[in-house]
């Protein structure tokens, strides 16, 4: 049994059975703060970890909007759960090139993360919570943020729970599931309320859906392999969809501008992905083959390119970010 799960366990004896909001935020609170769940060796590879040319043109389109933005000085790059820090390098390489220099805000509640992040990312500030990042126009990036915040789960009405059951964890209900996620809502219309009071743009990426529809999408992933969601908790990433209807929804009603969705194979070839790795390639041919087969994970309809969407919201006044007209 796990550490968490006779925590888990303990709590529901005492208090009765928790929320799956209640067990997927436990959880994922315990697993990020004791490891670094990413690469080969761990439980699940992300778009920036797989290629330099993520970050790039991560970086490349935020410095882009912020020139035709009229670039503003005293901007700040903000990263929302950054991982290892790859792709805040990679783009920070590409905004500098451009000749943006922001200052740098990471949102990680990960001290493990927070390390290896250091590491990458030379003068970044870290924050518990978007709250605590200065008032001040920013630039955005969360990638595979999102899906990590907690969801609820309702059937038939009722809020679906994790009771204990013959000792062992189980669900108190089993039919039709609809999802929710308030954790996102509210980080996103945070972030909605900043960008256009203070003025920038955000760019989200994340699995997920375009419309809002029933059905279920939480799931465990553990070694590369999906697993079930109440094994061994605290151990394994639990993840859900991100509804994009709801996001661009939160957005709105928060007062900033919402790009249209795009997916991940689309967004990076209208970024100039093709000519990039081309570029790359020829840089350095003994790569190129390694080059070839990241472009296809990121793009190929069977790999990310699909599943893997990309949004935008913006300050009313900002320009829509290339990759989203
Ligand atoms: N963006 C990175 C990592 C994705 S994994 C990449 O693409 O490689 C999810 C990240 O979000 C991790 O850094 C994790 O520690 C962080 N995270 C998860 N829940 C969080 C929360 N509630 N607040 C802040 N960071 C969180």
């Amino acid at each position: 049994m796990t550490p968490l799960e006779r925590a888990l366990r303990e709590r529901v004896l005492a208090e009765g059975p928790i929320s799956i909001e209640a067990y997927m935020q436990a959880c994922n609170a315990y697993y990020y703060a004791t490891r670094d769940p990413l690469g080969p060796e761990g439980d699940f590879i992300t778009a920036p970890e797989i290629s330099q040319m993520f970050g790039e043109l991560v970086g490349a389109a935020l410095a882009d909007c912020w020139w035709r933005a009229g670039s503003p000085s005293e901007m700040l790059y903000v990263e929302l759960g950054p991982g290892r820090g790859t792709l805040a390098a990679d783009a920070l390489r590409a905004m500098g090139r451009a000749g943006l220099e922001p200052a740098v805000h990471f949102v990680e509640t990960s001290p493990v993360l927070r390390r290896e992040q250091s590491g990458k990312v030379a003068h970044a500030t870290w924050h518990e919570r978007l709250a605590g990042v200065p008032n001040a126009p920013l630039l955005v990036v969360a990638n595979e943020f999102l899906d990590a915040l907690p969801v609820r789960q309702f059937i038939g009405g009722m809020e679906r729970r994790v009771d204990v059951v013959a000792g062992g964890l189980a669900f108190d209900r089993d039919g039709e599931i609809i999802e929710d996620s308030p954790a996102r809502d509210a980080i996103v219309t945070e972030l909605g309320k900043r960008l256009a009071r203070d003025g920038g743009v955000a760019i989200l990426i994340d699995y997920g859906h375009a419309a809002s529809a029933p059905g279920e999408t939480l799931q465990a992933v553990r070694g590369h392999k999906f697993a079930h969601v109440l094994e061994r908790p605290g151990e394994q990433d639990l993840t859900a969809h991100v509804d994009f209807a709801a996001v661009a929804k939160a957005a709105e009603e928060a007062g900033a501008l919402v790009t249209s969705l795009v997916t991940q194979g689309e967004w990076l070839e209208r970024l100039g992905i093709a000519a990039r790795a081309d570029a790359l390639a020829r840089a350095q041919p003994e790569r190129a083959e390694e080059v070839k087969t990241a472009l296809r994970r990121l793009c190929d309809d069977r790999e990310m390119g699909t599943l893997f969407k990309a949004i935008a919201i913006h300050a009313p006044d900002w320009p829509t970010p290339a990759g989203f007209e």
